[in-house]
């Protein structure tokens, strides 16, 4: 299982110096791979394999570009196989029908980070203080405030300047300890399984009638508005423009912070309670639902969801199953019948049966149900709705999540739990 932790660094004037003269030298680095790479013709192997051939040139490149040798060798390497990994990234967003370019050169404010591999990083006590040295850097004062599991394996150590200016370590580890296992299909009670759908209007209706709205951001983005206009009206690259950019950057990364807290604390909350999480694809959701000018944020922000909820379902040994979500929301939960619903009709109302239900619930006992047949679980005779009548929806404000951790009030397992 692989993990990362992220820590603050508090480097010294000095220290934030050299680790912008490192960043800034990967990034020339890594212009020229490219640059390199792209006189490689196509037919010289894989694209990993015509990136290797550039890592490979690095001794030479060396012996004329100085530079190169005050940075750790294990730096440079991922900083050239970076190429191929963000040439991956724009393949597989091309195969979900996103409109890419080619790979293109790195700015100064584009590229922030760059990676310890394997070596060369190590943390230690000065002067009670704890540092994380960095070979041929520095010792950069770091905010240990959660330390490494036991049994953590650190892989890489990423550092990263935030827009802001701050700068981060992120750690990648691997863990020796199995996963606890996963409960046989077969004994899984009904209380034990969820569905849930997320949505644009409210982030998540699950099958245990727990609706948690979206997030209230408006006066952040208004306030982010106003500083952003104030930004505006400022000389170009000027001392106060650059105050003033800093100033908005924390207010994007203060919103961006709020957003992923609320999917951490949802997806910790799923993981843990139940034994069996099914979601839609959202993959294929995204493309469906959403207007095209907002499909790219809000099929994010789903996938960064469905992507945590996916490893700490791991992390607890509970089922994940992904479904196909074509007509999750026609299909009426009890009887299988299709009736069209625009998006401004919120309840479902079944003209064949007569069920009624929330939209979005009987969109979430749809992709459970979907979800237990792809498992093949034998659940019931009938569809989870008969084995378990939905209860009245209560809706929970996301604030509530983020405060408690979790959208109900008394957790329904042990509270033994933390993290
Ligand atoms: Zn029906």
């Amino acid at each position: 299982m692989n993990y990362s932790y992220r820590y603050r660094l508090t480097p010294t004037e000095d220290q934030r110096e050299t680790l912008d003269y490192h960043r800034d030298t990967c990034r020339q680095l890594y212009n020229h791979a490219l640059y390199r790479f792209n006189q490689i013709p196509e037919d010289e192997g894989t694209v990993k394999q015509r990136v290797r051939t550039i890592r490979d040139e690095l001794p030479d490149l060396k012996d004329w570009w100085d530079a190169l040798a005050d940075i750790y060798s294990k730096v440079l390497q991922p900083t050239v196989m970076r190429i191929a990994k963000n040439i991956n990234a724009l393949g597989k967003l091309k195969e979900q029908g996103y409109k890419v370019g080619e790979l293109r050169w790195k700015s100064p404010r584009e590229f922030r980070s760059f990676t310890y591999n394997q070596s060369g990083f190590e943390l230690d006590k000065k002067g009670g203080q704890t540092v994380l040295s960095l070979s041929k850097l520095a010792d950069i004062p770091i905010e240990f405030h959660r330390p490494l599991p036991d049994d953590a394996t650190v892989k890489e150590v990423t550092l990263k300047k935030e827009k802001t200016g701050e700068w981060f370590a992120i750690f990648g580890i691997e863990r020796d300890t199995e996963p606890p296992a996963k409960p046989s299909l077969e004994e899984i009670d009904a209380e034990e399984v969820v569905g849930i759908d997320v949505g644009i209007r409210k982030y998540a209706h699950d099958t245990d009638g727990t609706a948690v709205e979206s997030l209230e951001l408006s006066e952040d983005r208004n306030r982010l508005e106003r500083e952003q206009r104030k930004l505006s009206r400022k000389a170009y690259e000027s001392t106060n423009w650059e105050n003033q950019r800093q100033r908005v950057a924390e207010y994007h990364l203060d919103i961006k912070r709020k957003r992923r807290d609320l999917l951490h604390k949802l997806s910790n909350y799923y993981a843990r309670e139940y034994d069996l999480v099914a979601v839609e694809d959202l993959d294929v959701k995204g493309m469906l639902e959403s207007p095209r000018n907002s499909r790219n944020t809000a099929s994010a922000a789903w996938n960064t969801f469905t992507d945590m909820l996916e490893y700490k379902c791991e992390r607890e040994g509970t089922h994940f199953v992904e479904v196909d979500p074509d007509g999750t929301t026609k299909e009426c939960a009890q009887c299988g019948v299709e009736t069209e619903k625009p998006l401004w009709v919120r309840e479902h109302s079944c003209p064949a049966c007569g069920f009624e239900a929330d939209r979005d619930a009987n969109a979430a006992w749809n992709i459970l149900s979907r979800g237990l047949t792809k498992l093949g679980v034998g659940h019931s005779e009938g569809t989870p709705v008969e084995t378990a009548l939905p209860a009245g929806t209560t809706p929970v404000p996301a604030k509530r999540v983020l405060e408690a951790g979790s959208p109900t009030l008394s957790e329904r397992v042990s509270a033994s739990r933390v993290g």
